[in-house]
């Protein structure tokens, strides 16, 4: 039967209810201790087993319902550093923080979700750990909790994740096997030259200048050096130099992100960044030195498990309403680090017209409440799916 689970409404009522009290009071990265009450106390008037601490603020919830295997159901729990800017009533409480990228949405969707089915044991066998993360936004709460053992204190064999889609109309699942978003890396590259009189440059090494031709030439790697069938983005968004008119410096700092999808490519680009501003730098007497640092892999969906998330959407939202091939994201997610040690399935759940600010990271942006049946229903069919009686 396709079509949200039966019996949804009123669960539907009261998620709307903690979504938006989440919204209301938004915490940030591994501050969210309100958040974590809040998920712990709900977990457990719905008889689930809670474990804290994982990442600091971190909860997992255990549904045990006979033998089978474990399976992990993850959401993000933190906010942004934004001001708010909807006016609406259940607008951020805390200055400057905000719920702009829809984790209280995936958050009592996922409560929802452990609503449901500690109700309905019937529907699935086995244990469900319900994972609740700090972070996602920059500070990698994800791998976080992998790191400090969440994997080996619930030894789920499958791992599964999803995001609100502003774009992508509500009804509407978006999931592909392979990467569908980026890796995403930081780089600092420090020019050490000569500073000079402007007046007498042939006194010095003019850092500025080797920073341009190699800000230019670093675009060169992305089409030059990449096939042109894989995909790169560098961007350089930070240039420092220079204090005054009549100066040229004698030191430089360019700092920006790169994107990939595949590691052999992140290798190359790291490599040839290296390469070409070592070389273009020397070629004028100036030193460069690149530190490259690695974020975020890249969130690549295993094709079993993807076909799994795919028998799940289908039976919500119909075949017609799946998008199987969207084209992935540059964006980047740290889901990617429990998808890195298990196998397992991340999908956009569609949120309606992103126009009018109604794109995540804008001060405009409001969970789309139309989408929590869908997201739970999702879930729910999912347990039925991955964990069958
Ligand atoms: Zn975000
Ligand atoms: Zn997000």
């Amino acid at each position: 039967m396709i079509g949200t689970v039966a019996g949804l409404d009123e669960l539907t009522a009261e998620m709307t209810t903690w979504r938006r009290d989440l919204h209301a009071h938004p915490e940030t990265a591994f501050e969210e201790q309100r958040t974590g009450d809040f998920v712990a106390e709900k977990l457990a008037s719905f008889g689930l087993e809670v474990h804290r601490g994982l990442a600091r603020t971190g909860v997992v919830g255990l549904l045990r319902n006979g033998d089978g295997p474990m399976v992990g159901f993850r959401a993000d729990m933190d906010a942004l550093h934004i001001h708010e800017e909807t006016n609406l009533p259940h607008s951020s409480r805390n200055p400057g923080r905000m719920h702009a990228c829809g984790h209280d949405g995936h958050t009592a969707m996922l409560l929802g979700a452990a609503r449901h089915l500690s109700e309905h044991p019937d529907l699935f066998q086995g244990t469900i750990a319900f994972i609740f993360q700090p972070a996602e936004e920059n500070e990698g709460g994800g791998r976080v909790m992998v790191e400090e053992g969440l994997f080996d204190r619930f030894p789920v064999e499958k791992v599964f994740g999803m995001h609100n889609w502003p774009g992508l109309e509500v009804g509407r699942i978006a999931l592909r096997p392979g990467p569908l978003m980026a890796a995403y890396d930081i780089f600092e590259l420090t020019l050490t030259g000569k500073g000079t009189h402007a007046g007498m440059p042939h006194m010095g090494t003019d850092t500025i200048m080797v920073g341009s031709q190699i800000v230019s030439a670093l675009q060169t790697i992305a089409s030059r050096s990449v096939h042109p069938i894989d995909s790169a983005v560098v961007s350089v968004t930070q240039f420092h130099a220079g204090d005054t008119w009549n100066v040229l410096p004698g030191t430089a700092v360019l700092r920006g992100t790169v994107r990939t999808f595949r590691p052999e490519v992140q290798d190359l680009v790291q490599r040839r960044m290296g390469e070409v501003a070592t070389a273009i730098a020397a070629g004028f007497g100036v030193e460069a030195v690149l530190r490259y640092e690695r974020r975020y892999p890249p969130t690549t969906n295993s094709a079993a498990e993807t076909e799994l998330a795919r028998r799940a959407a289908a039976r919500v939202v119909g075949e017609e309403s799946l998008d199987l091939d969207p084209m992935p994201s540059m964006g980047a997610e740290d889901f990617s680090f429990m998808l890195q040690k298990r196998p397992g399935c991340y999908v956009w759940v569609g949120a309606g017209p992103s126009d009018q600010g109604r794109n995540l990271h804008s001060p405009h942006y409001d969970f789309n409440d139309a989408v929590l049946p869908v997201g739970t229903s999702y879930w729910v069919r999912l347990a039925e799916t991955v964990l069958p009686k």
